[in-house]
């Protein structure tokens, strides 16, 4: 599933693919989950609009359009995004089509049927995905503070994996980056986020800081073959630098010991024993 970095990625690169142009049609090939707006409805809402930008809330992706609606591309759970010449051979599970004006279309591809697509004003969306309205820090769209920071993980009693995790605390952070921020902290997932000292707080602020920029400047991390790839079809190139996600019995960068898996809240987790304190 994407995080943060690679949404970041798809976001930049649809603002510059995408903003800008005006629709010329859109097709709806597939039967792909269209939220709240019937697919006619889509069409129509889509008509000749203009893009003007691509912004990101959370993991959700929206093309602000000139009408005042946002189309909104939500690809947390499956799909793909690709901007591609007419002439393109079209994609198995190619689902809808918006071709523009000055040429380029715009595909969403899903083959998983978990990719949903629809057109919503700002506050229609609010309704329809309550999480926005609780979301945490994002730490790409806007610099935090270390204090800011300290004090929300003051405010929780939460294992620093679980405080990553949560979108309430810090949006966008899954199984890869939060297992790469804790190990760049050199703290163990399970140390209480309200228990640590004021150098360890500093630790993890700025190892959160700094995986988050570098995936995104790798454009993000592609793992298996139904990973990431962005809107050129191209996966990203942060997985040559991960040091402990699905990584077990290699060797820790840091100590030399060995990076181990660890059954943690229903779910696995990656690890260093040795440095990991
Ligand atoms: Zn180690």
């Amino acid at each position: 599933m994407p995080e943060l970095p690679e949404m970041e990625t798809l976001r930049r690169d649809l603002d510059r693919e995408v903003g800008g142009k005006r629709v010329k049609t859109t097709e709806v090939t597939g039967r792909t989950a269209m939220g709240a707006v019937p697919k006619k409805q889509l069409i129509e809402r889509l008509d000749g609009v203009k893009v003007s930008g691509a912004d990101r809330r959370g993991l959700i992706l929206t093309l602000k359009l000139d009408s005042g609606e946002l189309l909104v591309l939500d690809i947390r759970e499956g799909g793909h995004l690709r901007k591609t010449t007419p002439k393109e051979e079209v994609a198995k599970g190619t689902q809808v089509v918006i071709s523009f004006t000055q040429g380029g279309q715009l595909r969403m591809v899903d083959t998983t049927g978990k990719m949903k697509i629809w057109v919503a004003t700002p506050d229609e969306l609010l309704e329809q995905e309550p999480i926005l309205t609780q979301l945490g820090l994002d730490p790409v769209v806007e610099p935090i503070s270390w204090t800011t920071f300290g004090h929300l993980l003051l405010s929780r009693a939460q294992p620093i994996k679980s405080f990553l995790m949560d979108p309430t605390a810090v949006v966008g952070i899954g199984p890869i980056y939060s297992d790469e921020i804790i190990w760049q902290a050199g703290l163990r997932h399970d140390r209480e986020s309200n228990r640590l000292t004021s150098q360890e707080m500093r630790r993890l602020y700025r190892a959160l800081v700094e995986t988050l920029h570098d995936g995104a400047k790798h454009r993000g991390t592609t793992l298996g073959e139904d990973g990431y790839y962005d809107l050129a079809g191209k996966p990203g190139g942060f997985q040559e630098y991960l040091e402990v996600y699905e990584r077990a019995g290699k060797a820790c960068s840091r100590c030399r010991g060995t990076i181990t898996k660890v059954k943690f809240a229903k779910a696995n987790l990656f690890m260093c024993p040795d440095c990991q304190v």
